[in-house]
């Protein structure tokens, strides 16, 4: 055993303080963090809504938005707020509210949030989908005027709502947009509030986890203040903000054992081997032993960062550096996941998914993407046709699944890659998403 491990014996294991993660946890309980999407039709207004929301909450002036709004069209990438809100300088961020430009970070009194993508038309739907792979909730903007809400259901409202539904996000804040537009019409906020209603409980998200809320992002009416037009005094709820306050980060138990997906693996002053991600489940400390899937090494927490701060631990659903020792860096790749050596995560290059159909599924050449994890392979059997509702199953053995409805598939991959129930993932084929959903 002794010329396994050289490693260990070039330098001392990391002092660990041998804490209780979950009494130290509760003891300091501050702010939580919560991590979401932004998704909707192009020209929603999710740019606009985003950039006005930075704007109220302090993070970015006026002229800094203006500028690089500008700056964003003409380059054509994107129009979404933080490819440019996020690209500032420091000096630009208001005290109170603070914002990461490296991990799309900013806080409340409240909240630490992340958003999680920041996408330009092209390139959306992979990007989405990495986001929301991990996100607590998301905002789906709505285009509330004429026409705009019935152009977009019949476009990516619709596709958006069930890719991150099926991606496992439960939670949904409807931003209805544009309602300046409309002169704050209560009846068409109630028309849209019932048609969506319908169709994201059609979609399987519960009414409780549903909320409506009629803004303008252009003006800023109900994202931080609430409207001043007499027209919208008929709507007395929460804002906007008010909405995200409430989210509580989910499925993230933190007594489950540790599971970190790396998002970046770089070098630093203080380890060759930094890695950092947010921590799905359960928690960690400095000195913790930490195993790295696929390549089965161990390694230690030398020091870490959680939410930015240096800190002595870290728990589920905070966003982490962790400076590692003991590891070479050719073990730990994007994508990996660090877990708990004594409950790790198995390996496999065989599973079982339930999968929303984006397009047509037959056995078929596939890539997997698990957030930031791309692994090849083939849909090998379709062991049955699911109720898109109650999960039951509604055919056995199909030939083939069409888009729109849900099956339980079998992919075979070309290599083993770290696998466990309920972890979400996406099947992509010639560039397009053919599926989508959670493994089983
Ligand atoms: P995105 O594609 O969803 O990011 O949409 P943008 O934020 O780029 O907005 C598309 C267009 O809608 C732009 O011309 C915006 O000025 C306009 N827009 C966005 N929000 C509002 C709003 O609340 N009211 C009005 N009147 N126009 C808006």
């Amino acid at each position: 055993a002794g010329a396994e491990e050289p490693k260990a014996v070039e330098a001392p294991l990391p002092k660990s303080r041998n804490l209780d993660v979950l009494s130290e946890f509760e003891r300091h309980k501050g702010k939580k963090s919560a991590s979401f999407v932004v998704v909707g039709h192009v020209d929603a207004g999710k740019s606009t809504m985003m950039g006005r929301l930075l704007l109220d909450l302090k993070v970015v002036d006026q002229r800094a938005v203006e500028k690089l709004r500008k700056e964003a069209h003409t380059i054509g990438k994107s129009s979404f707020a933080l490819a440019w809100v996020l690209d500032q300088h420091a000096e630009e961020r208001a005290r109170g509210v603070t914002i990461d430009i490296a991990t799309n970070r900013f806080e409340t009194d409240k909240t630490i949030f992340t958003i999680l993508d920041a996408p330009g038309h092209q390139d959306f739907i992979p990007n989405m989908i990495a986001g929301a792979s991990q996100a607590d909730f998301a905002i789906l903007v709505i285009d509330a005027s004429v026409g705009a809400f019935e152009a977009g259901l019949k476009g990516q409202t619709r596709e958006h709502s069930l890719l991150i539904r099926s991606m496992g996000v439960s939670r949904i804040i409807v931003a209805v947009n544009k309602l300046d537009m409309v002169s704050w019409s209560q009846e068409r906020f109630e028309e849209i509030k019932n048609q969506m209603s319908g169709f994201l409980s059609m979609a399987s998200f519960q009414a409780k986890n549903v909320a409506f809320v009629p803004v303008s992002g252009l003006h800023g009416d109900n994202l931080v203040h609430r409207s001043s037009d007499p027209a919208a005094a008929w709507y007395t709820g929460p804002t906007l903000l008010e909405e995200l306050e409430k989210s509580e980060p989910s499925g993230r138990a933190l007594t489950n054992p540790l599971r970190m997906t790396a998002s970046e693996v770089y070098r630093t002053m203080q380890s060759p081997v930094t890695v950092s991600g947010r921590i799905d489940a359960g928690s960690l400390q400095v000195g913790d032993a930490l195993l790295v899937q696929p390549s089965g090494e161990k390694a230690y927490v030398k020091s870490l960062l959680a939410d930015d701060m240096p800190a002595d631990w870290a728990v589920a659903g905070q966003s982490v550096v962790l400076h590692l020792s003991h590891i070479d860096p050719i073990h730990v790749r994007v994508g990996d996941i660090i877990c708990d050596p004594a409950k790790p995560i198995a390996r496999a290059d065989r599973f079982t998914m339930k999968a929303l159909a984006f397009d047509f599924l037959t056995p078929m050449q596939v890539d997997v993407h698990r957030g930031r994890l791309h692994a090849a392979g083939r849909i090998e059997a379709i062991p049955a046709l699911l109720d898109k509702v109650t999960g039951a199953v509604a055919k056995k053995k199909p030939k083939i699944v069409k888009p729109g409805t849900v099956a339980r598939i079998v992919v075979q991959l070309e290599s083993q890659v770290p696998l466990e129930a309920g972890q979400r993932v996406v099947l992509r084929s010639g560039g397009q998403t053919v599926a989508a959903g959670l493994l089983e």
